[in-house]
């Protein structure tokens, strides 16, 4: 039996709320019924700073149901940091492992029994993986579809078609603690960790009631986020820019030389050839390379963690 806690960031959710706490209470009594969870287990629903009546249905279902705890953050600080504030909240309350998932229960909370499974089996971090994307609009798939190539392609790892819907150990959400960086995007830092990972599957579902709060300005800057967090490789890439500019201005120099000599050019029209494309290709690479710079900078203010360490043997 594990003590496992079900962190559920919510912003304006007061649409959904009331079935999403019935649904998960029955799992969690299920489970609990199935001596896999123990009795004090929870779910943790924190207030991100909502604006309509969420808290005080938080505050109402605590009262009510011994499984349902509350966290209120003081303001909105979005999805990534109020799932961040749960999980490191619920490290208090002594739980084995954690399970963060969305309010509006797009994922199948059928598979968390799964994931628990997994975690007495030992695996510390257990990601909810889309197996399809039905439901979603065609839009948002070719959206999120992208967004994980870019990713790749940027260098950081994620695990593919992967929301906030994992279970994590006790000492995962440790090691993620550590991680100090504000810039909160958990699915690049998660398979940072390390230990040993597995996964299960589901199909996403709809969402069952309110409107996402994940509006397509929103989604942009959380992608926009996510790559910038990870990777300095837009800066090399201007640097790139820079010296195939330069090259182009070997070229243009070879050219315009050749048609000097030749004689059949307006005066002035080779030195200016030659300059645009020499200044422009320098200019690009040395801002390239004060960004890479900058680059090295940032990555090392995050103060990331140099490792985490597993196990520990000792005859003490
Ligand atoms: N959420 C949050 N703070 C915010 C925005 C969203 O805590 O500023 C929560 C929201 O209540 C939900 C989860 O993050 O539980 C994911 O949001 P949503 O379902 O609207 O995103 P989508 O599934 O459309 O990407
Ligand atoms: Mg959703």
């Amino acid at each position: 039996m594990i003590k496992c806690a079900i962190v559920v960031p919510c912003y304006n959710e007061e649409a959904v709320l009331p079935v999403t706490v019935e649904k998960l209470d029955g799992l969690l009594q299920d489970l609990i019924g199935k001596k896999k969870l123990t009795p004090d287990s929870f779910v943790i629903y924190v207030d991100d700073g909502s604006r309509d009546d969420t808290w005080k249905l938080i505050e109402r279902f605590h009262d009510e149901k011994p499984l349902v705890d509350g966290l209120k953050l003081a303001g909105n600080v979005g999805h990534q940091n109020a799932l961040l504030a749960g999980l490191l909240t619920v490290l208090d309350s002594g739980i084995d492992a954690a399970v963060s998932i969305d309010a509006d229960l797009q994922d199948d909370i059928a598979v968390i029994e799964e994931m628990v499974d997994q975690f007495i089996g030992g695996t510390d971090i257990v990601y909810g993986v889309r197996s399809g994307r039905k439901t979603d609009t065609f839009f948002k798939r070719a959206t999120a579809q992208g967004f994980y190539r870019v990713m790749h392609l940027m260098g950081a790892k994620s695990v593919y078609n992967h929301a906030d819907f994992r279970l994590m150990s006790r000492r995962a959400i440790e090691a993620l603690s550590e991680y100090k960086e504000r810039n909160l995007f958990l699915r690049g830092i998660i398979p940072m960790i390390g230990f040993k990972t597995g996964c299960v599957y589901y199909e996403r579902k709809e969402r069952m009631a309110g409107e996402s709060k994940y509006p397509v300005r929103k989604m942009m800057s959380f992608a926009f986020d996510g790559i910038t967090s990870f990777s300095t490789k837009p800066m090399t890439f201007i640097m790139d820019i820079g010296l195939i500019m330069i090259v182009i201005a070997l070229l243009a120099a070879i050219y315009s030389l050749h048609s000097y000599l030749v004689g059949d050019v307006v005066r002035g029209w080779t030195t200016l050839i030659l300059s645009l494309w020499f200044i422009g290709g320098m200019l690009m690479f040395s801002l390239g390379l004060v960004g890479q710079y900058i680059g090295k900078i940032y990555l090392e203010v995050k103060e990331r963690p140099r490792y985490i360490i597993e196990k520990r043997l000792t005859n003490e």
